[in-house]
């Protein structure tokens, strides 16, 4: 057996982040940024008015009320908006350009002009002062040519893209979303919502395996479920190869006599054990030196720890984000059992109800066995504990793998 970091580490050296693509800006949400992102345009890119209303010389309306001569009107998109003369004003909308010569603008309510008029004034009466800059957006404002505005590794939302957008960019360089074939395997398995018959089982791993995969901010790949048939799994991984950039099976990786997985790909990758419980049978390796294969066992609650263990910090490396995740930590709030020499992982349900650290207990009543698959969907973190304790009690420190 070899230790968990072992085994990690093991499949970290042999997974790269995918090459960056660049995309459309509307194609690049969900996705992360794989460089820093620099403006181009200010922004605001030209100074203009923040209101609708009459674009001034702050000193001309010092006196307000005063009457001023109307010289034109500029709406927004504008490309030449007239100067305002000395003594003058000009009509302008929000976001257009602000005239050669003003240097504030009167909100259309602090005059007699009634708001949304649509015949442009002989002149307008301004009641009240404004001050050197009012209502006035300055270019660059915000931000300037060649600021930062989004890091490398930034994931991308709306907002995000829409600070592109304004800082002038049309594309992106994001890394691309990591395509991940998802296959079960077993001759005991039926499709969702069918009746199983004697000694059948639902598949319910493809579905979780798919769900995790997006989760992990990837696109899963959903192969099916293939009997325990190697050469007909041999088949469907050649055919999904050139259309994945990961694979993740379940089952037929142990001892048993059909280990289908082990039987297909075991000249290709490698199998071993790994000091934890669940997962203890794990294989992994490259497949067409290109997409890495996660062979995990086919219990439920052991695909839910290996993906979390083993498979997540390998998809967040071809997303080019930190493979490991901080472990944070917790308080048992029942007792259990532990492996004597593996590390425990339990699916475990939060109580924050701890002062100092937040307490858990297993989601599965009936402990930590691997079958247990229903109990999963209550569960929100797995709980870590050290290959040499052999029981949890109340109030003892555990590991904490939070998943969201
Ligand atoms: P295996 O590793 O193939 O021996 O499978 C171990 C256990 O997990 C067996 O009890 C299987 O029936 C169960 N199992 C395997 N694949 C799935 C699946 N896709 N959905 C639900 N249970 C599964
Ligand atoms: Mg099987």
């Amino acid at each position: 057996m070899i230790t968990v970091e072992e085994y990690q580490e093991s499949v970290l050296a042999r997974v790269e982040p995918l090459a960056p693509r660049r995309v459309p800006v509307a194609q690049a949400h969900g996705l992360h940024l794989a460089e820093d992102v620099t403006a181009v345009l200010a922004v605001p890119p030209f100074t203009n008015s923040a209101m609708d209303g009459f674009a001034v010389r702050a000193a001309d309306v010092s006196g307000a009320p005063v009457s001023l001569p109307v010289a034109g009107d500029v709406p927004a998109g504008t490309t030449h908006p007239v100067a305002v003369p000395p003594g003058g004003a000009v009509r302008i909308m929000t976001g257009a350009p602000l005239p050669a010569g003003a240097d504030a603008v009167v909100p259309v309510e602090l005059t007699d002009q009634p708001p949304g008029a649509v015949v442009l004034p002989a002149a307008v009466e301004v009641r009240r002062a404004v001050a050197v800059g009012a209502h006035v957006r300055s270019a660059g404002e915000d931000v300037r040519p060649g600021d930062t505005v989004l890091a490398a590794g930034t994931l991308l939302g709306a907002t995000q893209l829409s600070a592109a957008v304004s800082a002038g960019h049309g594309e992106l360089l994001v890394r691309p979303r990591p395509r991940v074939g998802v296959l079960a395997t077993g001759d005991e398995l039926c499709p969702p919502g069918t009746d199983p018959g004697p000694g059948r089982i639902p598949d319910s791993n493809s579905v979780l395996v798919a769900g995790l995969v997006r989760e992990a901010g990837c696109e899963p790949v959903v192969l099916g479920a293939v009997g325990d048939d190697p050469e007909r799994l041999s088949e469907v991984v050649a055919a999904a190869l050139p259309g994945i950039d990961a694979l993740v099976t379940s089952g037929g990786v142990s001892v048993g006599t059909k280990d289908v997985v082990k039987a297909a790909l075991a000249d290709r990758i490698g199998f071993t054990k790994v000091a934890m419980q669940p997962g203890k049978p794990q294989g992994f390796g490259v497949l067409d030196g290109r997409v890495p294969v996660f062979a995990l066992p086919g219990n439920p609650v052991s695909v839910l720890v290996s993906f979390h263990v083993h498979v997540a910090p390998g998809l967040r490396r071809l997303l080019g984000l930190p493979a490991r995740l901080p472990l944070a930590r917790a308080r048992a709030a029942v007792a259990w059992r532990c492996p004597a020499g593996r590390r425990q992982f339990v699916p475990v349900v939060l109580e924050d109800d701890g002062v100092d650290l937040p307490s858990v207990r297993p989601a599965s009543a009936g402990g930590s066995a691997s079958h247990l698959v229903a109990s999963l969907a209550a569960a929100e973190a797995l709980a870590v504990v050290a290959e040499d304790v052999d029981a949890v009690a109340p109030g003892d420190e555990v590991g904490l793998l939070r998943w969201s």
